[in-house]
């Protein structure tokens, strides 16, 4: 696939219309390239992706060919090599938060190897490793756009599964064979980072790593990680490269090696009270990857006064049962946070290949998706299920 890289020019020769499995047909530019009187065509590149797809809430996944968006200048066109399982893939595939549109390939935490660049596209080649996140697109027009914060775009953006590009194609995410998408949201993976170990920071990385960051976690802080699983494990790590005293709290009792390995201070298990009790007032940040309702005394009481709860988990009912005296009392922040902007999933992959922060991952071949999606559903993965092709 090298030749690709030195493509020399392109004319759009003919149209082809092209129908897929249960799309409405549409017009694909058939496209000659040449270079040194050698002829290309885009039927030497694939217009297809090979995915995994969900029908029908929690039904089992199946393989079918769907379209590629069309390629352009700003086009990044990779092989995917793995992909991590996300609980945002769960509640899609069970049209947990919103209702999805099926069918859905999702997946969104892409790691692959760049087979064509369009002509735009500068910090990546042909050979490249590069990853994807949640996010493949924004209208890079508003505010929070213009001010690099595109996880907040006002207008358009564009999710990376369950979702439609701007010219209206559908997106398809990583439990697939390809993936093509905007050059803004290919991340190039640092080659101390080994892909499957990369994957995760993709998603649950950042969406730690980034408010840990923005809320200045340091060597003067103690963080509590409330939930030690695919988002805890990465909120442990950061927060320990960053400087912090960690402790991580959680309902089963054989993660406590775990924790240590990961370089927690303490290990807690949040229903033995005596245990709970040994760390109140101390905290400057907790990390709540896994929350339980109405159970906000208890984590108040953790806070030291000035706090800040990081509410990294999104339960499908809304939270409830917020006690406004102690938060004015002790002067807590509770926040929300969203995954990341590009330039925080730059600085994490930079900041974990530095650190050695890595996804502790249990590795599935992709087409035992369904059985790695049970996995995940009955939380067993230590701490991350990678689909890998
Ligand atoms: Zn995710
Ligand atoms: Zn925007």
């Amino acid at each position: 696939m090298n030749r690709l890289r030195t493509l020399g020019f392109a004319t759009i020769t003919q149209q082809t219309r092209i129908g897929f499995l249960g799309q409405s047909s549409r017009m694909i530019p058939r496209v000659t390239y040449s270079f040194f009187q050698r002829a290309y065509t885009t039927q030497d590149f694939p217009q297809t992706l090979n995915g995994w797809a969900c029908y029908g809430k929690g039904e089992q996944l199946k393989k079918a060919e769907f379209p590629l968006t069309q390629f352009g200048d700003d086009s990044v066109d990779m092989d995917i090599l793995c992909c991590g399982i996300c609980g945002t893939d769960i509640h899609c595939i069970d049209s947990g938060w919103t209702p999805t549109n099926y069918p859905a390939v999702v997946g969104h935490e892409i790691i692959g190897r760049v087979t064509r660049v369009g002509k735009n596209v500068k910090h990546l080649q042909v050979g490249d490793r590069a990853g994807v996140g949640c996010q493949c697109g924004s209208c890079h027009h508003c505010t929070n756009c213009k001010d690099h914060k595109e996880n907040l775009c006002e207008d358009h953006a564009v999710w990376t599964f369950n979702d439609h590009w701007a010219n209206g194609d559908t997106t398809y995410g990583g439990f697939a064979d390809r993936w093509r998408g905007d050059k803004n949201f290919v991340f190039k993976i640092p080659d101390a980072l080994g892909s499957v170990d990369a994957s995760s920071i993709l998603c649950g990385g950042v969406t730690t790593f980034a408010p840990l960051k923005r809320y200045g976690v340091g060597n003067r802080s103690k963080v509590a990680i409330l939930g030690l699983g695919g988002l805890g494990h990465f909120g442990v790590q950061w927060a320990k490269a960053m400087g912090a005293q960690v402790v991580a709290y959680d309902v089963v009792p054989d993660k406590v090696n775990d924790a240590k390995a990961l370089g927690c201070d303490d290990y807690i298990l949040v229903n033995q009270a005596a245990q709970m009790v040994r760390h109140m007032d101390s905290f400057t940040h907790i990390l709540a990857t896994k929350v339980i309702n109405n159970n906000w005394d208890d984590y108040f009481a953790l806070l030291k006064k000035n706090g800040v709860f990081i509410l990294c988990d999104i339960p499908e009912v809304p939270l409830s049962g917020l006690n406004a005296l102690t938060m004015a009392a002790k002067q807590i922040s509770v926040v929300g946070s969203f995954i990341g902007s590009p330039d925080d999933i730059r600085e994490s992959l930079d900041f974990a290949a530095k650190h050695g922060v890595r996804t502790w991952a249990h590795k599935f071949p992709m087409d035992q998706v369904n059985e790695a999606i049970e996995y995940v559903r009955h939380g067993h993965p230590r701490y991350r299920a990678v689909l890998t092709n």
